[in-house]
């Protein structure tokens, strides 16, 4: 096994930040003078965000945002990746950590009973427990826990609409899931306002489950936000959920479409890869623009002219 070059880290931490527009801009330069890249959110709540870079500099970041009382709480899920996961670094001020249409939640006052990892492998296989993904469809479409329940969402904006649905588990323990926690502080939070008594929430997510606890019964690939598009997270029972795009044998090797107009991600097994040249398609595969495929399906994005500063001098 070789060592993986860069860290990717996940995080988030609702706490009172008095002034994002301050915060915002010195957590920038602390991650200028890191050298990360990512995507991170600052609100009057909280902290979100996912960053990389190389594992020495993402233990420092870690150690500066540990070292904020406000953040003493904060959970690091630490991943290792072979490519940047980001091209860009993005700190941005906005109303809420997460996109929801529950502002008026405020999950330090009232959440779902929080589960460890391998208190989650403990419980998930009791009859009376319902796994519920509150991720959106491209999300679950690509992995999912054994028998979870998924919603049928475009955005966690909609989460509220689909209360009716689960009414029916009323008299269940329910378990809520997401990538990396974040949504189901507010979502486990909503179901106990609607007057769901056993609802709990896998700390983490399931990217530390998978850290953790092996990934036991996810099925599939887990979705991530950044260039990695999807993660292995299983190493105890893998299962298989998607095919070739190209021949339709079971395959969850994802790749982009070499057709830099199409990058459409899809799953194309490592022959058909070399057949199509990396394309999804015979159009992709003789479209002018089409790069150059070496296998692995990934492109590093251009970043010519970018300027990380950006952003930061107002
Ligand atoms: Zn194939
Ligand atoms: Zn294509």
């Amino acid at each position: 096994m070789h060592m993986k070059k860069y860290n990717v880290l996940l995080y988030y931490c609702y706490t009172q930040i008095e002034d994002p527009e301050q915060f915002r801009q010195e957590h920038h330069l602390l991650c200028l003078e890191l050298n990360l890249r990512g995507r991170i959110i600052v609100a009057h709540e909280g902290l979100n965000g996912t960053v990389s870079g190389l594992p020495e500099d993402c233990e420092k970041y870690m150690q500066y945002v540990r070292s904020d009382p406000r953040f003493a709480g904060i959970d690091f899920k630490v991943d290792a990746s072979d490519v940047p996961a980001f091209a860009k670094l993005h700190v941005r001020v906005k109303s809420e950590i997460v996109h929801s249409s529950l502002t008026h939640i405020n999950p330090r006052q009232k959440t779902g009973i929080h589960l460890e990892p391998e208190e989650f492998k403990a419980l998930k296989n009791d009859p009376d427990v319902v796994l519920l993904d509150v991720r959106s469809n491209y999300e679950h479409h690509v992995g999912k826990f054994k028998d979870a329940v998924t919603l049928d969402i475009e955005n966690f904006r909609d989460f509220p609409d689909k209360l009716n649905e689960l009414e029916q588990y009323k008299d269940k323990k329910i378990v809520t899931y997401c990538t990396g926690g974040i949504k189901c502080e507010k979502a486990s939070a909503y179901l106990l306002e609607k007057g769901f008594e056993n609802v709990y929430q896998l700390h983490g997510g399931i990217i530390k489950y998978g850290i953790e606890a092996g990934g036991e019964d996810f099925e599939g690939k887990c979705y991530v936000f950044d260039n990695r598009i999807t993660v292995d997270v299983n190493t105890i029972n893998p299962v298989v959920v998607s095919t070739c795009y190209i021949c339709s044998t079971p395959c969850d090797r994802m790749i982009n479409c070499a057709n830099p107009a199409c990058n459409n991600h899809v799953a194309i097994c490592e022959a058909c890869g070399w057949k199509m040249d990396g394309a999804c398609s015979e159009t992709c595969q003789t479209h002018p623009d089409k790069r150059t495929y070496d296998g692995t399906g990934y492109y590093q994005k251009n970043t010519i002219g970018y300027n990380p500063y950006k952003g930061l001098q107002r």
